[in-house]
């Protein structure tokens, strides 16, 4: 069989649902399969997830989605990973058994050692060596509270019994029967132990964590063949060919390979990430450096910064405050009124992420008189989810020498016309909606399929990709200053709010 007859499998681990992609040579959706699996709370400010029911649901769905698109695993031509990012397990050699839950990305049980770390003065070096902030999101400290925690496993380490990996790791590792331990420079990128300067793991870390170095998976790039699917649960091997982590994967799904390029995922929360190019950017405005992706040798390098509160403004519109029955009509209900009426609404619901990084803003809803609406309200916060993207993209901007291109959107909150137009309007930039907006699961294929020759090159991908609608800057320059100015102005009103 020709190999561009045949199909790719991307699995998209996510932290609330393992779900299986598959895609025909036109990058087009032939079938998918998703699962949701269970969210462990065991105390406050704890989460977990079963590692062995994350492998249950992702094996599960791989399978279905074979079988729902009527197809073998012959006809699948390789297999590509994307996964929720920095998420620990820990598991034995031998036996493949996890010795604790996954640790997973929220969990903020190492805050407290996290700024432990800051006061002892080591965040200048761990900013310089991995891009990253302090923080108990990365699985460094996840790692060290594994070790410290779970009786006897600390030993186990040291005697090279136990191998450490975030969620692409396990997968190849239970995908092979154990014979690959191995992850990609995005996902090692985000577990504050390697430095992406060098491209290793870094020794003054791992002393500094107290992790052993026989812990640690091998890195790879992005997009090579790591190793074979065992015969377990396809009759035939299947090669494991591209890795990313989930935003990553999103960039290179939008294919933003050039310098300047940026994507932003609209979910709950919003995910702003630029291609730096070839060198990385140390950010002066508190945004993450981060690796895109290695391919063919060449590292790719990005910004990353994220809003908290995205979508979910929506939600508690619709939940909290009740002025709403579903996220589908604030568009409309939005476009029933020609301006916010002075309404503006700053969605810090939980703080405000990049660049103010303020943990005590809170949510603030300026400029009532008695002729506001669940209208404006609801405009004034769609508004502030733009205006929120637009800050981190400025930000963005100030650390790169780059002009400023068109923005590529995907997320579930982009369906809002309305939203994405605004976004144009006070970035005075493009905004491209793709037709498909599985862009995370379409990165993992494009890198999967790059390196078996499924696709000869981006090239061959970009006469793939399609665009839904192009979103064009409709406000003059004068208007747009007078909405910025007023939104910030309401920003420093909810900074520092529950101090
Ligand atoms: P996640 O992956 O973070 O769960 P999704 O990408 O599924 O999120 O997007 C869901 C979010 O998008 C929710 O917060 C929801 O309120 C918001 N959303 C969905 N549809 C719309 C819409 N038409 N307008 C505005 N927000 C929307």
């Amino acid at each position: 069989m020709d190999i561009k007859d045949k199909y790719i499998m991307a699995l998209d681990q996510g932290t609330t649902s393992s779900r299986a992609i598959i895609f025909n040579h036109n990058a087009e959706i032939v079938a998918s399969a998703q699962k949701p699996f269970e969210q462990i709370f065991p105390r406050p400010g704890w989460v977990e997830h079963d590692a062995s029911e994350i492998w249950y649901t992702q094996s599960s769905v791989a399978a279905e989605a074979v079988a729902r698109a009527n197809l073998t695993g012959l006809d699948i031509a390789c297999i590509g990973i994307t996964n929720q990012r920095e998420t620990t397990i820990v598991w034995d050699r031998e036996t493949s058994l996890p010795v604790y839950n996954a640790i997973v990305w929220q969990d903020r049980r190492t805050a407290d050692y996290c700024e432990e770390l800051k006061a002892a003065g080591h965040a200048e070096m761990i900013r310089e060596k991995t891009g990253l902030i302090i923080d108990a999101y990365f699985s460094a400290t996840k790692i060290k509270w594994i070790l410290d925690h779970i009786e006897g496993v600390r030993e186990r380490a040291e005697k090279g019994k136990l191998c450490f990996g975030t969620v692409d790791s396990w997968l190849v590792w239970k995908f092979t029967r154990g014979r690959t331990h191995v992850t990609d420079v995005t996902n090692a990128a985000r577990t504050m132990l390697f430095n992406i300067h060098t491209m290793e793991w870094d020794e003054e870390l791992l002393r500094l964590f107290d992790i052993p170095r026989a812990l640690l998976p091998e890195v790879k790039q992005s997009s090579e063949v790591y190793s074979e699917t065992a015969t377990t649960l396809f009759s035939t091997k299947i090669p494991i060919s591209g890795m990313a982590g989930d935003q990553q994967a999103a960039l290179f799904g939008q294919l933003c390979v050039e310098p300047g390029m940026t994507k932003t995922t609209y979910g709950t929360g919003c995910f702003v990430m630029m291609n730096t190019g070839g060198e990385p950017v140390t950010s002066r405005n508190n945004m993450l450096t981060t690796i895109g992706w290695k391919i063919g040798g060449q590292v790719t390098y990005a910004l990353e910064g994220s809003v908290f509160v995205g979508g979910a403004v929506i939600q508690w519109l619709r939940d909290g405050l009740k002025v709403i029955a579903s996220a589908q009509e604030t568009g409309e209900l939005a476009a029933s009124v020609d301006d916010s009426g002075g309404v503006v609404f700053v969605p810090a619901l939980t703080g405000l992420g990049a660049p103010y990084w303020d943990q005590y803003a809170r949510g603030a809803i300026l400029g009532l008189t008695r002729g506001t609406t669940a209208a404006h309200i609801t405009r004034a916060a769609l508004e502030g989810i733009a205006f929120e993207v637009h800050d981190v993209i400025e930000a963005m901007l100030q650390d790169v020498k780059y002009p400023a291109t068109e923005m590529r959107v995907d997320g579930g909150a982009v369906a809002n016309d309305f939203l994405m137009q605004f976004q144009a309007d006070i970035d005075r930039r493009g905004v491209v909606r793709p037709k498909i907006l599985e862009t995370t699961a379409l990165g993992a294929a494009y890198l999967a399929g790059l390196a078996v020759g499924y696709w000869r090159d981006i090239d061959e991908i970009r006469g793939h990709a399609q665009t839904d609608r192009r979103f064009e800057p409709q406000l003059d320059a004068g208007q747009v200053r007078k909405l910025l100015d007023r939104w910030h102005k309401a920003v420093d009103r909810a900074r520092g709010w529950a101090e």
